[in-house]
């Protein structure tokens, strides 16, 4: 396309909110093939709330949130901010923790009050050695209603199933389906387990997904797809996605995402909706068309 051409797709991308970086990403969008969209906080709201938790060997439920909080206050994960903001809420003041350490794509531990912590995923309850028994099942439960559910161990001892739920943006199913309408092969990419995964896909409309993806293996799945000859396109909001986004043949960031996101990415979503998706792609096409 002419200068002036991109020129004005940018121009018109910027009127609905879409924010193109660079006039290369304009050309390349109308020729995606497969768009990874990450779930928390792109297609979901990424502001998860706690809903349950189903205390195990622990008689407590407000000592079960405090000394998990308190731990969680490390980190700033949204699972974690959930946790925080939940103690917070029913007026729980947090303790001090020592030896925080966060185990990426699983999981936080550290130490409060003499007592050793550990809070994520069943991987980390397996990693260290903390059985969680027909726990897994009301875990199952949980997820299959798209929560995510997380352990958390006092001692070594499982001690509760704490869930939060993340509901999915009010207008992602539409924004999904114009992709699908536009013969655009959408794949949803998380970290989550694979039974909320699973809910949360169905519930947006995508039938492929890759779950328990760790944070370093998101580029894989985009440079596997690459190989596959597949034009792709990545839209993602955290920290964990900077690498996707950066090599995918677009990037898109979630405007309200992390700015390792926004500056690793070639276009930005000013409104957070994935509609954007779905507007570039038609600016692109109309862009390329007018050289024509
Ligand atoms: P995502 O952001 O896509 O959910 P992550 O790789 O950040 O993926 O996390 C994967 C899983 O690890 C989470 O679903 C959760 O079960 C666990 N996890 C990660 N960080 C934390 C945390 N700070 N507190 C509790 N669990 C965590
Ligand atoms: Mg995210």
């Amino acid at each position: 396309a002419t200068p002036m051409s991109v020129m004005v797709g940018v121009g018109k991308a910027a009127e609905a909110g879409v924010l193109i970086r660079n006039g290369e990403a304009l050309q390349t969008a109308s020729k995606i093939s497969v768009m990874i969209l990450d779930k928390t906080g792109t297609i979901t709201e990424g502001t998860p709330k706690v809903t349950d938790i189903i205390l195990a060997n622990f008689s407590d439920e407000k000592t079960v949130l405090q000394l998990a909080a308190s731990l969680e206050n490390g980190s700033e994960h949204p699972l974690a901010m959930a946790i925080v903001e939940s103690a917070h809420d029913q007026g729980i003041e947090l303790l001090k923790t020592e030896e925080f350490n966060a185990i990426t794509g699983m999981g936080v531990e550290g130490r409060c009050e003499g007592k050793a912590l550990l809070f994520g995923n069943s991987k980390l309850m397996a990693s260290k050695g903390v059985g969680i028994g027909n726990y897994s099942e009301k875990a199952q439960t949980l997820a299959k209603d798209a929560k995510t559910p997380m352990y958390f161990a006092v001692d070594g001892q499982l001690a509760a199933i704490i869930a939060v739920a993340d509901p999915i943006k009010p207008d992602s199913v539409s924004a999904i389906k114009r992709l699908q309408a536009n013969d655009i092969r959408v794949i949803m990419l998380t970290g989550d387990n694979k039974e909320t995964a699973a809910a949360v896909a169905k519930k947006a409309a995508i039938s492929e997904f890759f779950a328990e993806v760790l944070p370093e293996d998101k580029a894989n799945k985009v440079h596997e797809l690459q190989q596959q000859r597949e034009v792709v396109g990545m839209t993602g909001d955290g920290i964990n996605d900077a690498p996707a986004l950066a090599l995918a043949d677009v990037g898109f960031a979630i405007g309200t995402g992390t700015d390792v996101a926004i500056e690793s990415a070639d276009i930005t979503l000013m409104r957070g909706s994935l509609h954007g998706l779905a507007d570039a792609i038609a600016v692109s096409k109309a862009t390329l068309r007018n050289i024509k």
